[in-house]
C-alpha cells in the first residue's frame, strides 16, 4: 500500500483511539502484513519516533498472527554466530555437529568456539538423555486432607484410564506418570508426558485438562488450577532439577592436557579450583540449586535462534558442573536435569529458526528423535562454552578477553 494511504489510515486510527488490536478492521483485504505496517506507524505517529528498523527483517504476519504474536508491528533482528564443529557422540545425534548462537554478547560464541576446539583436539563429548518428560501439575481442592488422600489413592490405580484420556488430544503426546503431592486439603498431581519431536508445553496442558475434567468426575474434587506451580514452568524449582522436566541431559568430555595447556591456556588444576571455589561453594553461599558458571549464556543464545520458549531458559539453565583432574587431563562434564527443547512447535516453525535447526542436524534426523537431537546438541555447546569460561577465569582472562570481544567493534550511532 502507498506510504501515503498508510499515513493517513494511522491518522484515522489515532483519531477514532482504536485499539492497536481493532486496525484491521480499516483495510478492505485481510491482510496481517499491511495491518503490521498500518500499526508502526501509528505509533510512530503517536510517539513520535522512528520504527523503521523492525520493518527491514520482514516476516509474514499472515502465519504468525494466531499462531505465534499479537499486534505485530515487526521483527528484531539479532546477530547469529555459529560454534563447532563439535564432535559429538550421543544417544541420537552424531558426528561433527555445529550449534547457532543468538546473541549481542560479545565473546560469547568465540569463547563457546574455543570450547569446541579443546574437545575437537581431545576427542568428543558423549551425551547421553536420562529421562524425557515434560510435565503439568494441575491443583485440586478438595473437602478434607482425607477427601485428597483418596484422590491420590484413584490417581495411583488409574494410570490407563488417564492415558485413554489424554490420547483424545494428542497423537504424539503420551502420558507416562502421575504423582500426587498433598498439602492440607489440596492435592497436587505431577503428570508427565513423552511429546514427540516437541517441547510439548502446550500438549501436556491441553492433555491435562481433559485428565482433570475426569479427576473432577471421578473423585468430587475441584480443579482450581491447571497449573499448580509444581510442574514448574518458567520458575527456578529444585523439583525439576530432582525429578526432571524436559530432557535431562548430561555431557562429558575428557581433555587431553595439551589441549588445556595449549588452547584453554591453564591447568585442570586450576579449572577444577576454579569450578569448586566458584561453581560449588560461591553458589551454595548465594543460596542457588545451580551449580554451574554460565548455562544460561549458551542456552539463551541457542533458544533464540532455533525458535525456543526462552522463558524457559530459567528452568533449563538449572544444572550442575562437575570438573576432575585425571594425571593432568581435565574430565568435565555438565548436567541439565530440565533442558526443554523442540523441533517442532512454538517458534521452531519461522523460517530462519526452521533452518537453524536443520544446521545442528535437528530438522533432518529421522522423526521422534529431533528435539532429543537437538537437546544433545545444545548440551554439547553449553559443555564447550562452561569449559571455555572456567578456563579464562582460572587463567585470569576473563575482562581481558570481554574487553578485546565486546568492545572493539565499530558501534551503531
Ligand atoms: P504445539 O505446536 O502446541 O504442539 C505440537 C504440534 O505438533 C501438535 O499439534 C502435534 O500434534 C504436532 N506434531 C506433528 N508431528 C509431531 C511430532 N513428530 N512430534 C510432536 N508433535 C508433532 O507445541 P508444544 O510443544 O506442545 O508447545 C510449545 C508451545 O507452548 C510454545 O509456543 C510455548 O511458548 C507454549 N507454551 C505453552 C504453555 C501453556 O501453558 N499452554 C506454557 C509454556 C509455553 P499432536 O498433538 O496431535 O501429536
Amino acid at each position: 500500500m502507498e506510504k501515503d494511504n498508510i499515513d493517513a489510515l494511522a491518522k484515522r486510527a489515532l483519531a477514532e483511539r482504536l485499539e492497536l488490536h481493532r486496525l484491521q478492521q480499516l483495510i478492505s483485504v485481510p491482510d496481517e502484513n499491511l495491518v503490521t505496517q498500518l500499526r508502526r506507524r501509528a505509533l510512530e505517529m503517536q510517539l513520535g519516533t522512528s520504527l523503521s528498523s523492525l520493518e527491514k527483517n520482514a516476516l509474514d504476519f499472515n502465519h504468525l498472527v494466531g499462531r505465534n504474536v499479537e499486534n505485530p508491528v515487526g521483527s528484531v533482528a539479532v546477530p547469529v554466530g555459529v560454534a563447532g564443529p563439535i564432535p559429538l557422540s550421543g544417544s541420537v545425534a552424531q558426528g561433527d555437529v555445529y550449534l547457532p548462537l543468538a546473541t549481542t554478547e560479545g565473546a560469547l560464541v568465540a569463547s563457546t568456539n574455543r570450547g569446541a576446539k579443546a574437545v575437537r583436539e581431545s576427542g568428543r563429548i558423549q551425551v547421553i538423555i536420562l529421562r524425557d518428560a515434560m510435565s503439568r501439575a494441575p491443583a485440586f481442592r478438595t473437602e478434607t486432607a482425607m477427601d485428597a488422600a483418596r484422590l491420590e489413592a484413584w490417581v495411583e490405580h488409574n494410570l490407563p484410564t488417564m492415558q485413554k484420556e489424554a490420547s483424545k488430544t494428542t497423537r504424539h503426546g503420551k502420558l507416562i506418570s502421575a504423582k500426587c503431592y498433598i498439602v492440607g486439603n489440596i492435592a497436587y498431581v505431577r503428570l508427565s508426558f513423552t511429546t514427540g519431536d516437541a517441547m510439548g508445553m502446550n500438549m501436556a496442558t491441553i492433555a491435562s485438562e481433559k485428565i482433570s475434567e475426569l479427576i473432577e468426575k471421578e473423585t468430587g474434587a475441584e480443579l482450581i488450577a491447571l497449573s499448580g506451580n509444581l510442574c514448574s514452568d518458567k520458575k527456578p524449582a529444585m523439583i525439576n532439577s530432582l525429578l526432571g522436566r524436559g530432557k535431562s541431559v548430561i555431557a562429558e568430555a575428557l581433555i587431553r592436557e595439551a589441549s588445556v595447556r595449549g588452547t584453554l591456556k591453564t591447568t585442570a588444576q586450576r579449572i577444577v579450583r576454579v569450578n569448586s571455589i566458584k561453581n560449588q561453594t560461591g553458589s551454595a553461599l548465594a543460596g542457588s540449586n545451580s551449580q554451574n558458571a554460565h548455562f544460561a549464556n549458551i542456552l539463551a543464545a541457542s533458544f533464540i535462534a532455533t525458535g525456543q520458549d526462552v522463558a524457559q531458559i530459567v528452568e533449563s539453565s538449572q544444572g550442575f558442573t562437575i570438573a576432575e583432574e585425571r594425571r593432568g587431563d581435565l574430565y568435565f562434564s555438565v548436567t541439565l536435569p530440565s533442558l526443554e527443547v523442540g523441533a517442532i512447535g512454538g517458534g521452531t516453525g519461522l523460517p530462519a529458526q526452521s533452518e537453524l535447526i536443520n544446521l545442528t542436524g535437528a530438522g533432518l534426523a529421522p522423526e521422534g528423535s529431533r528435539a532429543k537431537w537437538l537437546a544433545e546438541v545444545i548440551a554439547a555447546g553449553v559443555l564447550c562454552g562452561e569449559l571455555s569460561l572456567l578456563s579464562a577465569i582460572a587463567a585470569n582472562q576473563l575482562a581481558g578477553s570481554h574487553a578485546r570481544l565486546g568492545r572493539a567493534g565499530k558501534a551503531y550511532g
